[in-house]
């Protein structure tokens, strides 16, 4: 598991009788401290991965009381996202998601929380490849290792490319993400869901590389995807619960080695 950084031990911002190392780890959050702390993370992991846009963008975990979402509020981009700048929203209130300093799409997230029960961890934001993908007619392809955590497929909401601010267009983003893990919000970006932090990044993450890597072999010839027969043989060996705590160390890893105090 990841440690914290020295700093943020010593001021023992995180009290968790269950992870008293310390460690940030990706699993469902013990405590709010912990709920805050992931938000924060993955809001800087995307934001070293190329999904910065202004100070757009959100992510989400559901909270140790599964009524609560704890989302990035706004004004911070993605890259300097703390703990201090996440937002509680209940999820048994039907405004609940219209708290002051949360983003207009917040809605987006609580109309995933409450039609999919599996989802722990949601982000939104507006990354350049699968963007233009979601502008386009054309699906993903089957050409990467990448591609195959899709091998469910990617939805696509087409309804309209403005912000998705009401409850009915939440749930409308909602329907066109199924039970998949990411749904394309045609000309505006995506939405990535997991079952806690971990998985969510990774969705975010990987289907960003998937698009990218279909973007490059467009360039050099004709595709040679992976048989379709094959995706739901390969994708659970290539995506197991076992490697996410791995994956996930490694990016907060990154983010604790950078120059800058975290946070
Ligand atoms: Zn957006």
């Amino acid at each position: 598991m990841a440690r914290l950084s020295p700093d943020r031990e010593k001021r023992g911002a995180v009290k968790n009788p269950e992870r008293p190392d310390g460690t940030l780890a990706g699993l469902p959050p013990k405590n709010p401290d912990e709920a805050r702390l992931q938000v924060a993370a993955a809001c800087r992991i995307l934001a070293a991965h190329g999904h910065e846009d202004l100070t757009l963008g959100h992510v989400s975990v559901r909270g140790p009381d599964p009524r609560d979402v704890y989302i990035k509020g706004k004004g911070k981009a993605l890259g300097e996202v703390g703990p201090d700048d996440v937002v509680v929203v209940r999820l048994d209130e039907p405004d609940g998601y219209r708290v002051a300093g949360t983003h207009l799409e917040t809605v987006m997230h609580t109309e995933t929380y409450r039609a999919r029960a599996d989802v722990g961890a949601a982000i939104h934001t507006h990354p350049f490849f699968a963007t233009a993908l979601g502008a386009t007619a054309s699906s993903l392809e089957y050409l990467s290792h990448d591609a195959l955590l899709f091998n469910d497929g990617v939805g696509l909401y087409d309804a309209t490319a403005g912000l998705i601010t009401t409850p009915e267009e939440g749930r409308a983003v909602v329907d066109a993400l199924g039970q998949r893990r990411a749904v394309l919000l045609q000309n505006h970006g995506m939405l990535a869901v997991g079952r806690d932090i971990r998985w969510a990044t990774l969705a975010a993450l990987t289907l960003e590389r998937a698009v990218r890597v279909q973007v490059l072999a467009s360039a050099l010839g004709k595709f040679t995807p992976i048989p379709e027969d094959e995706l739901d043989v390969l994708s659970p060996v290539k995506y197991q619960e076992p490697f996410l705590d791995e994956y996930w160390s490694a990016w907060v890893r990154r983010l604790e080695s950078a120059p800058e105090p975290l946070w």
